[in-house]
């Protein structure tokens, strides 16, 4: 799911053009799959994120991956008789209501569409992705061990790892398989690797807290019903750890020194910071951590987190 689970999340709420209002800054202390592809992608908006904790405004897109989540989630209540297409469809308006009541910020996206008609679209496509998992699951045969599932696992060197797995089936001989639905389209094959880091990243934290290596990682992208799988091995899983461990040090040197270098791309243009990012012509808010010289801080290698003793 494409929600932080790091405990630091992004604030949504700031208003067109505004400033956004910076929130209590605070360093980052675990790592989640989406912030780790934040740094990857760009160090300065794993900054905004995870320590200005700058408001982002939320979108169309991600918000109809939350609604389509928490019904999928939700379906699996029902006896496995009655986890029907009609059934699922019908609890996108309730589910819709619950997220306004749990995340008011959404009510924003529509605040201008009087008749209601883009507000119907964007439902409607929310009840065909719903429908289009049907032609690549079959949930009358699934009983989900977990759904939601909140990991949190803690690596030898202090890291700590978390995330929430959409779910986790498990077989009757226990091989345990992960599941994730994307309301987007399945990447181009070179960018399959991109798109399994997080499974893996999920892989890991189940063996470090269950000593288990998943059988299976499988994504399910409702968007163009595609579904991509990917069978690990106990050398993926440490490959993964190796790359975690890499990328913790670099944020570890970043919040120390305070240098957290823009790197712009095409997605630049779906970031809510360009208005405070210099590539944009903008100027961050002033760092609210103390900074330490890049040699301090390289002296303090070995220390695998930023607030670690
Ligand atoms: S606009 Fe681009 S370069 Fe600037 S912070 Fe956002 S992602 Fe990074």
């Amino acid at each position: 799911m494409e929600t932080s689970t790091d405990g630091t999340p992004a604030v949504p709420g700031a208003g067109e053009g505004e400033r956004p209002a910076v929130r209590a800054a605070a360093p980052p202390s675990s790592l989640s799959p989406s912030r780790a592809s934040d740094f990857m992608q760009c160090p300065l908006l794993y900054r905004f994120r995870v320590i200005d904790r700058l408001p982002e405004k939320p979108s169309e897109a991600a918000t109809r991956g939350t609604l389509v989540h928490a019904v999928l989630e939700r379906l699996f209540d029902a006896p496995a008789v009655e986890r029907t297409a009609p059934r699922a469809r019908s609890l996108v308006p309730g589910q819709w209501d619950r997220l306004r009541e749990t995340r008011p910020e959404v009510v924003e996206l529509f605040a201008d569409d009087a008749e209601g008609e883009r507000l119907a679209r964007w439902l409607a496509e929310a009840e065909r992705l719903v429908e289009r998992w049907f032609t690549l699951e079959d949930p009358t045969r699934l009983e989900p061990a977990e759904r939601e599932l909140f990991v949190e696992a803690e690596l030898e060197s202090g890291l700590r790892l978390r995330g929430i797995i959409d779910r986790v089936d498990v077989a009757p001989t226990g091989e345990v398989r992960i599941v994730d639905y994307k309301t987007g389209k399945a990447p181009r094959p070179e960018y399959a690797e991109g798109a399994l880091f997080q499974m893996k990243f999920y892989a890991l934290v189940v063996w470090r807290l269950k000593r288990v290596v998943p059988r299976r990682l499988q994504l399910v992208y409702l968007g163009s019903g595609d579904v991509l799988t990917y069978d690990p091995v106990m050398a993926d899983l440490e490959r993964v750890e190796r790359k975690l461990l890499a990328l913790w040090e670099a944020i570890r040197l970043a919040t120390e020194t305070g240098e957290w270098r823009p790197r712009p791309t095409k997605l630049c243009g779906w970031c809510d910071h360009q208005a405070v990012c210099p590539e944009f012509g903008g100027t961050p808010p002033p760092y609210p951590l103390q900074v330490r010289s890049p040699e301090s801080a390289d002296g303090g290698q070995g220390r695998m987190g930023p607030d670690a003793t």
